[in-house]
């Protein structure tokens, strides 16, 4: 990921060591979020016009209040390879 115009204008916030938020300095918008230590960038599908957005998992779904019965795999936290328990919550 890499970001190609307007890179001066963008802030970071250190939520932890795991996970860096970068938002835009002009509008306050929020742009994405870095995980390094996943190696994976979380970047707002809606600041990306082009992407055709097709969604593949829910994360955290133990916490949902918004029950979704749309047959995509709900991860009761986060995928083992994220560091969650990996267990997948049947809806
Ligand atoms: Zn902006």
């Amino acid at each position: 990921m890499k970001i190609t115009k307007g890179k001066e204008h963008v802030g970071e916030y250190h939520k932890s060591a795991n996970s860096l938020r970068q938002w835009c300095k002009v509008c306050g918008g929020h742009l994405l979020t870095a995980h390094p230590e996943w190696k994976l960038v979380d970047v707002y599908a809606a600041v990306l016009p082009t992407l055709e957005f097709k969604p593949g998992v829910h994360v955290n779904y133990q916490n949902t209040v918004l029950h979704l019965h749309d047959g995509l795999p709900k991860q009761k936290d986060l995928p083992a390879e994220m560091g969650g328990s990996g267990v997948l919550l049947v809806d």
